[in-house]
């Protein structure tokens, strides 16, 4: 494992690199987590009019735009998902599967996940229902789990998961090829509803039922309050203060996940207060104030 960092960001969106970039400036060791195409949102977008400088430039350009900046500065991404972060009191651990990161601050910058919840997801959240595999899957040591797996990433976590549970089933909710360990067994289904008494008994399918005591939900991004246990959420978004922090000492969010508008410029503009927000904490920490 790497030293400690001083600021770790999650997310590659406009908020995520705009808090690398003046996290960096400020001579911060920083290490920011995302994705190969940056922000999947950005590159979707056909036409864009409102991002200051750049007027009529589609997503694919800016996302450009924002990858030479990143690599002109010698900024690095680290193409991993984070699955929890565990506030340890003076710093912080970030769990990608069985490794683990550790930085003195944190920037939350993970976006919205509008996908609706599978019905029953989030009635038995926690009673059978989870998002992070790896986290829990010692609870389902010789028992049976299934995957609603979102990406590729998921594919890792399934097999580490094999490697407790008795029976594991694989729906894979996107196409391609699925590096799989060959116990764990694919269904090409739709997933229609979570059913059970008091924890998780059956997974509905639209072809056929699953009996199961987990369903692992594994999309893009975690809901924020599951990535950060204890993190205080209102509407549905992060709550912050002005200038970013969030309940947890040393925990500061940017972006969508903060609250509308959702906009580029806005999580851009969030991004870089928490980044000085997060700058002034390790200051303050460092003169033990
Ligand atoms: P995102 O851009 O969503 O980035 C979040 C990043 O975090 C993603 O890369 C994600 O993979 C990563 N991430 C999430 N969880 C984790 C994790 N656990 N570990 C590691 N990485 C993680 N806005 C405008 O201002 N103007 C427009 O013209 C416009 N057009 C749009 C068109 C479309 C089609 C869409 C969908 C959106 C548009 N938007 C527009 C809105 C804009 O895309 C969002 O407001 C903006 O992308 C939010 O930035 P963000 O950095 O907060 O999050």
């Amino acid at each position: 494992m790497d030293s400690r960092y001083d600021i770790a960001i999650i997310g590659s969106g406009p908020a995520g690199l705009s808090a690398a970039i003046n996290s960096k400036i400020r001579n911060k060791n920083i290490i920011v987590f995302g994705n190969v195409d940056l922000s999947k949102k950005l590159i979707k977008a056909p036409k864009i009019n409102n991002y200051l400088g750049f007027y009529d430039i589609t997503g694919v350009e800016l996302k450009d735009k924002f990858d030479s900046h990143i690599k002109d500065m010698g900024i690095n991404l680290i193409y991993e998902k984070i699955n929890a972060v565990y506030a340890m009191g003076d710093y912080f651990s970030l769990l990608v599967n069985e490794k683990m990161y550790e930085a003195s601050a944190v920037i939350i910058a993970t976006g919205m996940e509008f996908d609706k919840p599978i019905n029953g997801e989030l009635k038995f959240l926690g009673k059978g229902v989870g998002y992070c595999a790896t986290c829990d899957a010692p609870l389902y040591r010789n028992k049976v789990v299934s995957i609603i797996a979102y990406n590729k990433e998921a594919e890792e976590e399934a097999n580490f998961v094999s490697e407790v549970a008795d029976k594991v089933y694989y729906i894979p909710m996107y196409n391609g090829e699925y590096n799989i360990n060959t116990d764990v067994e694919i269904v090409k289904d739709i997933p229609v509803e979570i059913t059970g008494h008091e924890k998780v008994e059956i997974l509905k399918l639209k072809k056929k039922n699953l009996l199961t005591q987990g369903v692992f939900v594994l999309k893009d991004s975690v809901a924020p309050d599951q990535l950060v246990p204890g993190l205080l959420i209102e509407n549905g978004h992060i709550k912050v203060q002005r200038n970013m922090s969030t309940n947890i000492d040393g925990c500061f969010a940017a972006g969508d996940c903060t609250g509308k508008p959702y906009q580029y410029l806005k999580s851009a503009g969030e991004g870089q207060v928490a980044a000085l927000s997060a700058v002034l904490y390790l200051d303050s920490i460092k003169n033990g104030i």
